[in-house]
């Protein structure tokens, strides 16, 4: 009988199967009292477990390699510390020794008690470490089970079939996707874990909060885990196999893109070395922009946090999505760019100024965010917190003089300064750059550059700008080109003056992702890209076509250009 029990994504995609249930049966643990002659070897046996339960971390630690270990080695970490915690295993000993508690017992005791302080905490991070204390507990409670009935109930292949579990362990979700596991059904869970950080990051679809798993499921039933849907179809009918095939075709043909250009490096045909970013905002953006090979993200949009709800998003509840963010991209370099509200972005906080007559030219991006130095501040705090989990950068928009950028330079040294007398961990440095998307900025770089760490063309924004054109005004698209000299310009004036003074520059403008346009920006200078994830592929694809050498020998002919229509001309020899 068909059955769709919903859950919530957790990492994106489909996945047919047979279904493997791992039970709770772990916590229906025996409680009647040891006898006092009971009591030494139950300790021994207990200890044994905790043993083996470490040895299987240091030996899942020895298979991970890569990225993904950087990743993994840090769970792997938090587990080993609560396993050799001594308030922890002295009160397990206690619980044996004084309680005369069976060694599963105590396990579950502690397990319980430690669940609830977590469960209390307001933070939802902390909140989710819950589910730490579960799988470390689970794996001693596994481990004693073999030891009494000698059956070693191995982490083997799981090949063709799906995880049905109440949460799942990241270094064992790590080993199972190694060994053919595809994809993962948790009762309880939530998408902040560690284990939803990884699947997104292992490309493993995967649900949580599926309440009714464990009792609807059977060990065996062929089920389908729809992430997009936000369901699991126990016994599918034909109809469903048409929609998974459907996603199975679309997602192979991706594959085979991918198979061939993911791991290739970025370069020119001549040999010149491109880096290519991405513009992510999601788990899917970021798993797609890992699993295309981007050297990092190059824009992190964070109004979306502001627009998803209503109010103010918390330092926590940013520090949170920053910091997956900082994870989902395994040790690669991550912008992210501060609050940029008002214009065209609406706005849910209630911060905008209303009334203004031209908001396009009035208080939005930077100018807004040092309008609510404390609103600010708790987004400075917030990324400040995340960059302790990996190389972030910091980027400013919508800036147009000096002191815009020493003001947001002062705003983060204050909230370090309170940071630190929290004692909160801090990343030694972060960089703080610039999105060059006003005229003004773009014309006069060279101050700029006195203050930033690097440039970020903003060319949505600058070509508007440059050709007093809204972005979002369809009449106005023969004007609204990036084909437009005087933006053109501009955009290797930047290029060139970043150079000169030694700084990064990338492009993350929409027009950075277009193939028609990268034979061009390459003849411009531009090295760093940065794009939809979806983008990617195919700009690697065109730069491997491209002579750099002969395109920037170009350049001076295309910036003599008078009009977008020459420009036109002279890109159609170009390709
Ligand atoms: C831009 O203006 O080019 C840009 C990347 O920022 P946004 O599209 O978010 O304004
Ligand atoms: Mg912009």
């Amino acid at each position: 009988m068909r059955l769709v029990l919903p859950g919530t994504s957790a990492s994106t995609g489909m996945a047919l199967g047979r279904a493997r249930l791992v039970q709770p049966s772990r916590y229906a643990v025996d409680t009647r009292p040891l006898a006092e002659d009971e009591i030494e070897g139950e300790l021994e046996r207990l200890h044994r477990a905790l043993d083996t339960a470490r040895q299987e971390l240091r030996e899942l630690r020895g298979k991970l390699h890569g990225a993904l270990a950087r990743e993994v080695n840090e769970f792997i970490d938090a587990h080993s510390l609560l396993l050799d915690d001594a308030e922890l295993l002295r009160g397990l000993d206690d619980m044996v020794r004084v309680g005369h508690y069976r060694p599963g017992a105590a396990l579950k005791k502690q397990r319980d008690r430690l669940a609830a302080v977590f469960e209390a905490m307001d933070d939802p991070y902390l909140r989710s470490r819950k589910e730490d204390i579960d799988q470390v507990i689970a794996r001693v409670i596994s481990a004693l089970e073999r030891q009494t009935s000698a059956e070693e109930r191995k982490l083997a292949a799981r090949v063709g079939e799906i995880l049905v579990a109440d949460t799942i362990a990241p270094a064992d979700m790590a080993h199972l996707a190694g060994n053919g596991l595809l994809g993962v059904v948790a009762s309880s869970g939530s998408a902040y874990s560690h284990s939803a950080i990884l699947a997104r990051s292992l490309g493993l679809p995967m649900l949580v909060g599926t309440r009714d798993a464990l009792s609807s499921i059977h060990d065996d039933d062929l089920i389908l885990l729809d992430t997009e849907r936000g369901e699991t179809v126990v016994h599918p009918t034909a109809q469903d196999l048409a929609r998974y095939r459907a996603w199975q075709r679309q997602s192979a043909q991706e594959g085979r893109r991918l198979a061939s250009l993911a791991n290739a490096p970025t370069r020119t045909r001549d040999g010149f070395d491109i880096h290519l970013y991405a513009n992510a905002e999601s788990a899917t953006d970021v798993a797609q922009a890992r699993a295309r090979g981007a050297d990092g993200v190059g824009l992190y949009r964070t109004e979306f946090l502001f627009l998803r709800q209503k109010g103010l998003p918390s330092e926590d509840e940013q520090f949170t999505a920053y910091r997956d963010l900082v994870l989902g991209m395994g040790g690669l370099p991550v912008t992210i760019r501060t609050l940029d509200l008002g214009a065209d972005k609406a706005d849910a906080a209630g911060l905008v100024l209303r009334g203004e007559d031209n908001p396009a030219l009035g208080v939005r991006g930077v100018r807004l965010s040092l309008r609510y130095p404390a609103v600010f501040t708790t987004q400075i705090r917030a990324i400040l917190r995340a960059a302790c989990y990996g190389p972030v950068r910091v980027l400013v928009p919508m800036v147009t003089q000096p002191d815009e950028l020493i003001a947001v330079r002062t705003l983060f040294k204050l909230a370090r300064q309170e940071l630190e007398q929290e004692h909160v961990d801090l990343p030694e440095k972060l960089p703080l750059g610039a999105m060059i998307e006003v005229p003004a900025a773009a014309i006069n770089v060279r101050a700029l550059l006195d203050h930033a760490d690097f440039l970020a063309i903003g060319t949505n924004d600058l070509a508007q700008y440059v050709l007093a054109a809204d972005r979002g005004n369809d009449a106005l698209d023969n004007i609204y080109t990036p084909l437009q000299p005087a933006l053109l310009r501009l955009v290797a004036h930047v290029i060139s003056c970043g150079r000169r003074a030694g700084k990064p520059v990338s492009l993350c403008g929409e027009i950075g992702g277009d193939v028609g346009l990268t034979a061009l920006l390459v003849a411009l200078g531009l090295t760093e890209f940065s794009m939809h994830p979806s983008q990617l592929l195919h700009v690697r694809d065109r730069l491997a076509s491209l002579d750099r050498a002969a395109l920037r020998r170009l350049a001076p002919r295309l910036l003599r250009a008078h009009t977008h229509e020459d420009v036109e001309t002279l890109l159609a020899h170009l390709t």
